[in-house]
């Protein structure tokens, strides 16, 4: 029999089950990634992601070669490309991995209709999540969306343990392809194919890759004390080095096996007497990922407020200089302005400090879109992930799963707590490396010749505050009481207990 297995997410080789199924049915497999240029109409990609792509296809492609096998990229749409691989592979089954997102389920079911049609066997598997999001709603008590996170608990724990993950399947039987590639474009795309310049990308701070994404999830998990007390409230959204694990951007391409890591989880803590348990913990922080993904995936127009069942139809602003000053980092509110910064260029910030700049940004300041900030998030994070991007947006926005609008994070005191020298604001913000502690997270308050001596002046070197903190929360609070008011749909009660941190 010859294969496809056709990669998107899931750019790995263990715990890949339809891969493995496709590799035990075949005589000869073809490894495929298509670099559809259509896909930029439709999501925009930052350089750094573009990178961390092009790294996770290279370390697929060494990993394949090892198995004297190889990663061919085609360019083009997949409705066109597929049949003219299947007649020229003579191929009779595909494999790939299952995706909820709108945009791949269309573009699966236009290769599901060509494979149909050509006769051409399908193996679809879940397994970019734990649980596959059909089955819990088949399984929860409510039938419908949102979830609460305690609701989604009682849910998952009707549905039985889930199956170990798999390991790298034996290739070794496979007969070679070259043969096939001759004469047929299909090289690894290069940053310069992609229209991007080294220069665009910040430091390399998380590499793409299988390879990287496993060394970084044993190299975190090593330290069992550590992911046994790990309580997300209690991590900081502004130290140096990070203070969670940084698997999201492996996990959102699929470098990582989100099942492999909870099996590494459950193992680590079934070693301790004591640990943390959901929401705060990390299996708890798995288990957002699954909250979001189906909700996201059961709910129409979920990136959108407008036919979007779940969300608060709230009359926000539209100021484009706002946006611009917060999409930049000139905001005149250091805190905020370096965790836009840290994001612009490295394309990964702590979760805290994306609650920050979201209730910012919407809610708390500017009173702005979070689908603005949703695209602004969607180009620059490595992990942009069309699911949890806008299940977490729809949160801090209190658009949706979280009412408490009330509760409103100060730009100025919630970065103190856990970084009150402002090291965070130094790194990102040179320009105010030089100002006392005191003034660090409100430099327009310092005296004109604490300015003069630190070479910074408000105004002129770093933007004065683009709104006053104190007049807009107020003002946006009335705003989100009436809003509150004229949306009809019934406040859902999270259960969580400290809502604001969770999740
Ligand atoms: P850890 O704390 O180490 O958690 C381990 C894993 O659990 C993460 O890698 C992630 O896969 C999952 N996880 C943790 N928190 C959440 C959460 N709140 N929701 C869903 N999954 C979670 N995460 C993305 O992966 N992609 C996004 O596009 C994204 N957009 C966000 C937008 C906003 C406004 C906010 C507030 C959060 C967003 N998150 C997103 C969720 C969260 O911030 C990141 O998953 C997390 O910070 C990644 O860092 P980590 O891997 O060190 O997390």
């Amino acid at each position: 029999m010859n294969g496809i297995y056709w990669f998107r997410k899931a750019l790995r080789l263990h715990d890949n089950p339809a891969l493995s199924e496709a590799v035990e049915k075949c005589e000869t497999l073809f490894p495929l990634f298509i670099l559809d240029p259509s896909i930029r109409s439709f999501v925009k990609v930052g350089a750094n992601r573009w990178r961390f792509l092009v790294q996770s296809l290279q370390d697929l492609d060494r990993s394949l070669r090892e198995a004297n096998l190889r990663l061919i990229v085609i360019r083009g749409t997949p409705k066109d490309l597929m049949p003219k691989l299947i007649d020229k592979w003579k191929i009779n089954l595909i494999a790939y991995e299952m995706d909820t997102e709108p945009f791949a389920i269309k573009r699966d079911q236009e290769i599901d209709q060509i494979a149909n049609k050509l006769k051409v066997e399908l193996i679809k598997r879940v397994s970019h999540t734990l649980y596959d999001p059909n089955d819990i709603l088949r399984n929860s008590a409510s039938k419908s969306t949102p979830f609460t996170y305690q609701g989604f608990l009682t849910t998952l724990s009707k549905m039985g343990s889930l199956s170990p993950p798999l390991p790298v399947p034996d290739f070794s039987h496979l007969h070679p392809i070259e043969k096939y590639l001759k004469n047929e474009p299909c090289e690894l795309p290069t940053l310069e194919e992609l229209g991007i310049k080294e220069s665009e990308c910040g430091p390399c701070l998380f590499p793409g890759g299988e390879t990287e994404a496993i060394k970084r999830m044993e190299q975190t998990l090593s330290d069992h004390k550590w992911v046994v007390s790990f309580a997300k409230p209690n991590t900081s959204p502004n130290s140096l080095k990070p203070s969670t694990t940084v698997l999201s951007p492996y996990l959102k391409f699929g470098c990582l096996s989100c099942r492999r890591l909870y099996f590494k989880l459950k193992e680590i803590e079934s070693k301790s007497s004591k640990c943390t348990q959901p929401p705060v913990s990390l299996v708890g922080q798995l288990l957002w990922r699954e909250f979001f993904y189906a909700n996201a995936a059961l709910t129409p127009n979920f990136d959108k407020m407008v036919g979007n069942p779940i969300c608060k139809q709230i009359e926000w602003d539209k100021n484009d200089e706002h946006l611009k000053a917060w999409k930049e980092g000139r905001t005149g509110y250091p805190f905020i302005d370096a965790i836009m910064i840290q994001l612009k260029t490295e394309g990964w910030i702590h979760h805290l400090a994306r609650h920050a700049v979201a209730c910012f940004l919407t809610r708390g300041d500017l009173w702005i879109s979070w689908e603005d900030g949703l695209k602004v998030f969607e180009e620059y994070l490595l992990d942009a992930d069309w699911s949890l991007n806008a299940g977490n947006w729809l949160w801090l926005s209190a658009s949706a799963f979280f009412h408490q609008y009330f509760r409103v994070y100060s730009p100025i005191s919630f970065g103190k707590k856990t970084d009150p020298n402002g090291d965070f604001i130094r790194k990102y913000i040179p320009v105010l490396r030089r100002f006392p502690k005191e003034h660090i997270y409100e430099p327009w308050k310092a005296p004109k010749f604490v300015q003069q001596n630190c070479k910074c002046l408000i105004g002129v070197d770093y933007p004065k505050p683009i709104v006053d903190h104190e007049t807009v929360r107020k003002i946006n609070l009335s705003k989100m009481a009436k809003a509150y008011a004229n949306n009809k749909a019934e406040s859902i009660v999270e259960e969580t207990g400290d809502v604001l941190m969770s999740p």
